[in-house]
């Protein structure tokens, strides 16, 4: 068999130059359109890929092999930007006032770009096709549900994708078999009352202490509500209402997050957020309307995929922790609610530094030093698929 990681290193300065390049020049959600051609214009020269541009509006689909006759694998990567201003400082940094990779999807598409490269090389070692997801708008844009609506999965058995973690250090690989990254959803609660002069309160319908009492009455969600050992997030991030110091203002708007790791959860402090904001509001004879905006789903890992990357771990240079839930959302969701998938947490931290900057921090960066373990992971899940481990997803 060929060795991978001497192909990789054959690819690694054009990877890095790539990464640079799409970090100089972030894009955001369904804006992707100078970071897809990038992604085409990589593969250029390549035999026997089916590349498809435009799909759920700037994504890019490459499929190899697709005339192979086996079960079908696919990689994902995202490839949108955040609206943050950068300031690391970096000689490739944003150039884009306001916009930057702060979640290091550069990162995330250069390591998948490497994956077709390097298994195009090898496409005689494989038993069967790989589908090369590269998605837009990760970032609350719904990118995923929109490429799975339009028939990126059609014949897929299994997916799998990585995310940058700069919580653990470069060499070893968070998995997870179960709920991994939280369902995210967002609420607007609108409380109408009754304007007055600040100073004759009972001729009007106050809703600000009827909103100050949502608020407080939402936080018995997680605190009373639901079970101490499941976990659930209701967070007010926005309280916007009135116009002077001598009024009582009409009506109040509230806006917030609702996180949660089990989709039954989920659609209960959905009806709580609903049945708390409508009856206290009812009590003070004031009326709350409530709005849910529902955004990804829970990313649960399936079983058996993510045991499968534990094993393939090791013939990437990685070594796999177990790791826990997080209360993020990410929408490889939507993909994992439909096929057998699992999402694996690549450590980003220099092994020489106790920390690094978060996720969407102004001085993010997905270090070029994580390049070939990412390249290096995807090329083993899609080259392992069709032996070993992976007999029972393939079922
Ligand atoms: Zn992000
Ligand atoms: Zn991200």
């Amino acid at each position: 068999m060929t060795n991978v990681e001497d192909l990789i290193q054959n690819h690694m300065a054009d990877l890095i130059c790539l990464r640079h390049e799409i970090h100089q020049n972030p894009e955001l959600g369904y804006q992707e359109h100078g970071t897809a051609k990038r992604v085409v214009a990589a593969l250029d020269g390549i035999e026997g890929l089916d590349i498809r541009t435009g799909v759920a509006e700037t994504g890019v689909v490459v499929t190899l092999g697709a005339d192979r006759p086996g079960p079908m694998v696919a990689l994902r990567a995202d490839m949108d930007a955040l609206a943050i201003q950068e300031t690391s400082g970096l000689p490739y940094a944003s150039a884009t006032d306001g916009k930057m990779h702060a979640c290091g999807h550069d990162g995330h598409t250069t390591c998948l770009v490497g994956a077709v490269r390097v298994l195009s090389a090898i496409r005689d070692e494989l038993a069967g096709p790989v589908r090369f997801v590269f998605q837009p708008a990760e970032e609350g844009g719904g990118g995923g549900g929109r490429m799975c609506d339009e028939g990126v999965l059609d014949g897929v058995k299994a997916i799998f994708g990585l995310h940058g973690w700069p919580y653990l250090p470069q060499g070893e690989l968070g998995v997870r078999s179960g709920p991994f990254l939280a369902s995210s959803d967002r609420f607007r609660i609108v409380v109408d009352g009754q304007g007055a002069h600040a100073a004759f309160p009972h001729q009007g319908v106050d809703p600000i202490p009827i909103a100050a009492q949502i608020v407080l009455g939402l936080q018995t969600i997680a605190s009373r509500q639901t079970d101490p050992l499941d976990a659930v997030v209701v967070t007010v991030a926005q309280i916007h209402g009135g116009t002077a110091d001598n009024i009582i203002p009409a009506q109040i708007e509230l806006r917030g997050t609702l996180r949660s790791l089990q989709a039954g959860t989920r659609r209960s402090a959905m009806d709580q957020i609903e049945r708390i904001a409508t009856q206290i509001a009812a009590a003070h004879q004031a009326r709350a309307q409530v709005t849910i905006t529902e955004g990804t789903p829970v990313l649960a890992n399936d079983r058996i995929a993510a045991g499968f990357g534990q094993q393939v771990a090791s013939t990437a240079s990685l070594t796999p922790v177990d790791i826990d839930p997080v209360m993020g959302g990410e929408d490889f969701a939507f993909y994992a609610e439909r096929i057998p998938a699992a999402f694996f947490a690549l450590g980003v931290r220099p092994p020489d530094r106790d920390s690094y900057p978060a996720l969407h921090q102004p001085d993010y960066d997905f270090p070029d030093a994580a390049i070939a373990t990412g390249v290096a992971l995807h090329v083993q899940l899609a080259r392992r698929f069709w032996s070993d481990a992976a007999d029972e997803l393939n079922g």
